[in-house]
């Protein structure tokens, strides 16, 4: 660690920096190596105590145990997750408000979704912006619990819309969110089968209680994380009070759902991959 910030020192010509971050601290075993004795924690105290770095956190993704393990710690000033609307890393109810009650700086990257939450090139742009880049960074920015974003930006022309769409004054109130969602499912982005589930919750409540958004972030994260963090879908699966076989195919759930998914032939797909089990 202390190798790679004189590097980073040396290459930005500089005596210091505001924050450094041990990124991408992937799951619980490269956390206890960041943690142990001789590891990367111990050179940034290091790095802060000689005044190279003022500020110094962590970033991570998906693995919420291992999340919550660097939050509680107490241990970093700022933690940087990947969290935007749709929210595909699961971070927004729980750890986002959890770092913040513990006083860290929240950091947001891939607030577009690397790129998918942008309208189709060509697109009709009311005041100039994209309204689901606009929207997708007030969703954002006006969420107490997140101190900023780093969009990726390769003009001066998006720094521009950016940073006009996070200074606008529009509050992000219910209707903003749901013209957001009906936006993004405007877009029919197709993710592995069919449309990709936003996560919005308006499907909701079922009549047999089943957890829809929950059931197709088990799923998603079963059949498209890395292989070594599949399981997760399946602990997630698991933990929910109503399975998916409970699904009557009643059809209620599709009228309200922006994005038009066939949600009971998806349950059909979530029992094929988790199995059935008793309610
Ligand atoms: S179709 Fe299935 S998932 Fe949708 S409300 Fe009916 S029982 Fe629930
Ligand atoms: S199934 Fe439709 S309504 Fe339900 S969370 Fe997903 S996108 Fe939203």
């Amino acid at each position: 660690m202390m190798r790679e910030l004189e590097t980073s020192l040396k290459n930005l010509q500089t005596d210091y920096l505001d924050l450094y971050q041990a990124h991408w601290v992937c799951d619980d075993d490269v956390l206890d190596e960041v943690l142990a004795p001789g590891g990367a924690l111990e050179a940034l105290r290091k790095a802060k105590e000689q005044g190279k770095v003022r500020h110094y956190g962590i970033t991570m993704h998906r693995h919420h145990k291992a999340i919550r393990r660097a939050i509680e710690s107490g241990l970093f000033e700022t933690i940087m997750l990947a969290y935007n609307a749709l929210d595909e890393e699961g971070v927004g109810p729980d750890l986002i408000p959890l770092a913040a009650e513990r006083d860290m700086g929240v950091i947001i990257m891939k607030p577009l979704s690397g790129g998918r939450l942008v309208s189709p090139p060509g697109s009709a742009k009311p005041d100039g912006l994209d309204p689901v880049v606009a929207g997708t960074l007030r969703e954002i920015t006006t969420n107490p619990s997140i101190t900023t974003v780093i969009p990726g930006m390769v003009s001066t022309e998006e720094v521009d819309q950016n940073y006009r769409a996070v200074t606008t004054a529009h509050a992000f109130d219910d209707a903003a969110r749901r013209r957001l969602f009906e936006t993004i499912a405007s877009l029919k982005k197709e993710l592995r089968y069919g449309q990709l589930c936003l996560g919005c919750g308006y499907c909701l409540p079922c009549t047999e209680e089943i957890e829809i958004p929950k059931v197709f972030r088990a799923l998603y994260m079963h059949q498209s994380y890395p292989e070594d963090q599949r399981s997760m879908g399946r602990e997630l699966y698991d933990s929910l009070g109503m399975p998916a076989d409970a699904c009557v195919e009643c059809k209620e759930c599709m009228e309200r759902c922006p994005a038009g998914i066939d949600i009971p032939e998806r349950m059909k797909e979530a029992v094929a991959a988790f199995g059935r089990r008793a309610a």
